[in-house]
């Protein structure tokens, strides 16, 4: 049967508190969770690689600490994730570990998925990890956020995260096996909308009929609202997005069976949403000239390593766009440098595995890692609209 996920290649799995931590006593479901990591075993078994996103930090953690029954305080809540947080990553490294998988604990801030600098950083961590065939297991750090500087919910970190590292696939698990016209609990006459092709002002305004947080115990931040809110960051990332039913056991092997779910499709691939996030970056501060065998691997695909690089113009650091030269001058794209426009000068026209020896430190091969780099000529749009990773819708 064909689903959403018949194709995915890369897949983020959002797990809500609701659905790992019993509310009374605080422990983690593990049957549940040796269930779902069954789920990933399948998919990884057919070639797809699998991030998770885990609340749970704080429901897990404020047993620990006594304090039970009552509305926390920031503080209590971020010193219940402290201690929560190491009982989640236990849970999770023995679920995945019963099947042989590795864990990786990856603990993010908006800035991490928001700034350009930080997150290259955290792509190339979490991309590492994935390419070493671990399971990243991404929660938000909780222990330093403050209010104005947290994502204040995890459907919103999945899509970050998921846009971040070019995810195709965004499933985010529910109490509920999609989105309504009305809430369904209420309006028998609620219709399941099985597919979105596109967040229209109607779409949109289903999320206000349909609060589906205070039912599940009041553990879990995330309505249909913050899924409708994921839904555009994850769609202007070029990542399809489904709300998936959680509650019962091995819910992606159900979506593989055919049960009911909704699925919000993008209009694009996430390869060619980040390319045209950089093309959009209309801000660079320098440029790198580059040679003709360079141009020629960057056509080809190829990312631009520092021997190709002939001359290096203008301030810029890190992380910045950087106007790409042909040649003769003529600027043929714009690409996120991994260096400084000061450490450029120093290793232009250098073999990469010199780097360290010139530098002091072991930095990237590629000085614009091809992931990073917008060449003009597939360059079909710049605008605003390109700008699935800033930090600023993050926080409500
Ligand atoms: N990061 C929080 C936790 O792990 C959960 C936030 C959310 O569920 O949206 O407890």
């Amino acid at each position: 049967m064909d689903t959403p996920l018949t194709d995915a290649k890369r897949v983020v799995i959002k797990i809500g508190s609701a659905l790992l931590v019993e509310q009374a006593s605080g422990a983690i479901r593990r049957d549940w969770l040796a269930a779902l990591a069954e789920d990933v075993a399948l998919l990884r078994r057919s070639g797809v690689q699998v991030l998770i996103v885990s609340s749970g930090s704080i429901a897990a953690g404020r047993r620990n600490l006594g304090l039970t029954g009552r509305h926390l305080k920031l503080e209590e809540k971020q010193a219940a994730a402290a201690t929560g947080q190491i009982t989640l990553a236990h849970a999770y490294q023995e679920a995945l570990g019963a099947l042989g998988f590795t864990t990786a604990q990856i603990l993010l801030t908006p800035s991490d998925t928001g700034e350009r600098r930080r997150h290259l950083n955290a792509r190339a961590t979490i991309l590492q990890s994935l390419g070493l065939d671990a399971i990243p297991v991404n929660n938000e750090n909780d222990t330093v956020g403050t209010q104005e500087t947290r994502y204040v919910d995890n459907d919103r970190l999945a899509a970050r995260v998921a846009t971040m590292v070019s995810a195709d696939t965004l499933v985010l698990l529910s109490d509920i096996d999609g989105l309504y016209n009305a809430d369904p609990r209420k309006d028998p006459n609620a219709r399941h909308i099985p597919a979105v092709d596109r967040l229209s002002p109607e779409i949109l305004a289903m999320a206000g009929d349909v609060a589906l947080t205070a039912e599940m115990g009041g553990l879990s931040t995330g309505g249909m609202l913050t899924k409708l809110e994921a839904a555009k960051i994850a769609l202007a990332g070029g990542c399809r997005m489904l709300i998936v039913k959680g509650t019962g056991m091995r819910p992606l092997q159900a979506v593989l069976d055919g049960n009911r779910h909704t699925v919000f499709h993008a209009a694009v691939k996430p390869q060619a949403a980040r390319k045209k996030w950089i093309a959009g970056q209309l801000n660079a501060s320098g440029s790198v000239t580059i040679d003709a065998g360079a141009e020629a691997a960057l056509r080809n695909g190829k990312s631009l390593l520092p021997a190709g690089i002939t001359r290096v113009e203008g301030r810029f650091d890190r992380g910045d766009p950087v106007r790409i030269l042909g040649p003769a001058g003529a600027r043929i794209g714009t690409g996120l440098t991994s260096y400084s426009a000061a450490d450029a000068v120093k290793i232009a026209g250098r073999q990469s595995r010199e780097i360290a020896g010139i530098l002091g430190f072991e930095g990237r091969v590629a000085l614009i890692h091809r992931d990073d780099l917008a060449l003009d000529a597939a360059e079909q749009q710049t605008g605003a609209e390109a700008a699935p990773f800033t930090a600023s819708s993050a926080v409500s």
